[in-house]
């Protein structure tokens, strides 16, 4: 018998039989079976005594055996009402039907559903009692158990839906000037152009940066930067025709689609935007500043392949550019052929210096604690890719990994910085065979199949546990070919190795992506973190992230951790792990937990003075 079963034999059993020798028979073989509570009724009324006290909580009541004919009561009424009560708390019915007694029941229906009720024929058979009993209080326990589990599923769903369109309200819109911000931009840009795509439409996008925004910062501080933004925004809004996509994409960025506008059409109102700036006069004190913007075009006519929001957004931003080096405050529209000619310039000077340094080591790993929030222990090291120039000069990655992602060498690229990655946990003194690193992979990273075999091999010949290396993934990277990605992870996990989603929130696709993930890390991107102190819409996101990552059993990292006090407070919001300045730059060597812990300590113990 199980503890639940046992559990109902102390629920309260009413046994209403006007008969007093078939009440005291069933009594004795209810007893007998351990049913402790067992309370008699004569009459329709007594039974209504003994349910009353019990209505706030009708769940205690486990079942009643009723006579069919009982004087002073209707029996089908009293099952139908007992059928009515709350869903979760009915209370089923053992009928003793006399034979002389004609009952039908079996139409007996409630909103909750069926009356729960077994008939047997009196005299009473103690067998045939005992069965019904055990059959409908065991029927009640499961139904009881499948209501809970409903409403719990309902609850979770609820709170998961308030979480998603708390989300969607935030994320849809730049705090700073209420325009849209890029990832709503680039949303409505996508129904915009799938509409246009079919109907053969005219439409442009202009691409507006603001001249020079970083001087007025440095000069002035953020505080009037910002200031200089929402005036300017307000300014070009009321230039744009109604019922156009206005945005703010970036710092100093921003984007206007017009929708059936020709070329000319969209040249005419970048030249009225751009004189309207020329003759605007922003004043801080005494000081009067003027500004200017950059504006680069893509129209839908010319770039048959810009049908994708991304790359009409990066055809206006490479116009742009143009414009910017043709002496900035200026109107530059897209042709693929400028682009080509500057793309094919960069990588002709970046190709071979690629090559050469993958042939000849001028690449480097550095490393990055990924520090546990909860005590301060390094938890594993990111792995980050550094080139050496021949002049000795320092490469960030930034510069050379979209040349070479561009060109095809990126996978050569993945495969040498897993391959040294390996070598590296290899060549450690067996003190330090706790040690985990994360590795970055390329978007393009699962396209090729020797990944899995370069992997597995080298664990193999190397004798390093897979359990020590973590690969992580872009959102982007992931959902660009969301099938093949997952098997491929799913193989790469069979080893033993972990992943990570990196830059979660940065393209905010969906969260339903990170429930069909089997990533076992989230890295919280570094925009969220980096004011967390300050900005409170931040703390909300975040700590949306952190509730939905926890319900899918996924544990959470923040980029970017600048200050211990951040720290403090994404321990305080509940991320597992953290990984920034803070606790260390990129190195060469990797960082002793001492310090990562002492840090941690020291901010708990004077966190006004560290904030
Ligand atoms: P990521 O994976 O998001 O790496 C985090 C970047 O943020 C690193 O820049 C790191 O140095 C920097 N960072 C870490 N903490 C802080 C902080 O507190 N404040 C600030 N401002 N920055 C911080 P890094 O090393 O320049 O790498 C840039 C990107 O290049 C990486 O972004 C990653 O996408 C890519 N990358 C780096 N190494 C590799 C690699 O080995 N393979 C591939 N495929 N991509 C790599
Ligand atoms: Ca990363
Ligand atoms: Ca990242």
């Amino acid at each position: 018998m199980t503890i639940a079963s046992e559990a109902l034999k102390e629920k309260l059993i009413i046994i209403a039989e006007h008969n007093e020798i078939s009440a005291q028979k069933i009594v004795t073989t209810l007893k007998a079976k351990g049913y402790t509570d067992i309370r008699l009724a004569s009459n329709g009324d007594e039974i209504y005594q003994l349910i009353k006290p019990y209505s706030d909580q009708p769940e205690a009541i486990g079942l009643l055996v009723l006579n069919a004919s009982l004087p002073g009561c209707k029996a089908q009424e009293i099952c139908e009402s007992l059928a009515s009560t709350r869903a979760a708390s009915f209370i089923p019915v053992v009928i003793l039907n006399d034979d002389d007694f004609i009952c039908d029941f079996d139409h007996c229906r409630s909103p909750c559903g069926d009356c729960l009720t077994y008939k047997i024929n009196t005299p009473v058979n103690t067998q045939e009692l005992l069965l019904a009993v055990k059959f409908l209080l065991s029927l009640k326990l499961e139904r009881q158990l499948r209501l809970r589990q409903e409403e719990q599923l309902i609850n979770e769903l609820a709170a998961k839906n308030v979480i998603d369109a708390k989300l969607k309200f935030l994320i849809a819109h730049d705090e700073l000037t209420g325009l849209f911000n890029r990832s709503s931009f680039e949303r409505q840009l996508r129904l915009i152009l799938n509409r246009s795509n079919k109907t053969q439409k005219d439409g442009a996008l202009l691409f507006i940066d603001v001249d020079r925004f970083s001087l007025i910062n440095e000069l002035e501080g953020f505080e009037v930067g910002d200031r200089l933004l929402v005036e300017l925004a307000i300014l070009v809004r009321k230039q744009v025709p109604p019922g156009s996509l206005f945005a703010r994409i970036g710092a100093d960025e921003f984007c206007l689609f017009l929708e059936n506008k020709t070329k000319k059409q969209a040249q005419t109102l970048a030249e009225t935007i751009k004189y309207t700036v020329d003759n605007f006069r922003f004043f801080t004190g005494e000081v009067c500043y003027s500004a200017s913007v950059s504006i680069g075009i893509a129209t839908l006519d010319n770039a048959i392949s810009a049908f994708h929001p991304g790359e009409m957004i990066l055809h206006a931003r490479q116009a742009c550019n143009f414009a910017k080096s043709n002496g900035r405050d200026n109107i530059w529209i897209y042709s693929s052929e400028d682009l080509s000619v500057q793309e094919r310039r960069r990588d002709i000077y970046w190709v071979p210096l690629i090559r050469k340094a993958l042939r000849e080591n001028h690449l480097f790993l550095v490393f990055q604690p990924v520090v546990q929030l909860s005590d301060g222990y390094i938890s594993h090291y990111e792995v980050l890719l550094r080139m050496r120039s021949e002049s000795n000069d320092l490469i960030t990655p930034d510069q050379f990994i979209p040349v070479a992602e561009r060109t095809g060498l990126i996978h050569g690229i993945d495969l040498w910085v897993v391959e040294n990655a390996i070598d590296f946990l290899a060549a450690l003194p067996a003190y330090m065979s706790h040690v985990s690193l994360a590795i970055n992979l390329s978007s393009s990273a699962f396209q090729y199949p020797d990944l899995l075999s370069t992997i597995s091999d080298k664990l193999e010949m190397s004798w390093v546990d897979a359990g020590r290396l973590t690969f992580e993934i872009t959102e982007t990277a992931a959902v660009d070919n969301f099938e093949n990605t997952r098997h491929m992870i799913n193989k790469i996990r069979a080893l033993g190795c972990k992943f990570a989603l990196d830059d979660f929130g940065a393209g905010f696709c969906s969260f339903n992506y990170l429930k069909t993930f089997p990533v076992d890390y989230v890295k919280i991107d570094g925009q969220f973190i980096r004011n967390l102190l300050d900005n409170e819409t931040d703390q909300i996101l975040v700590r949306s992230m952190v509730e939905i990552a926890a319900k899918l059993g996924k544990k959470t990292i923040a980029e970017f951790v600048e200050s211990p006090g951040t720290a403090l407070k994404l321990r305080e919001i509940g991320v597992n792990f953290g990984q920034g300045y803070a606790f260390g730059k990129p190195d060469r060597n990797l960082l002793d937990s001492k310090v990562s812990i002492a840090i941690l300590q020291a901010a708990q113990q004077s966190p006004l003075l560290i904030n």
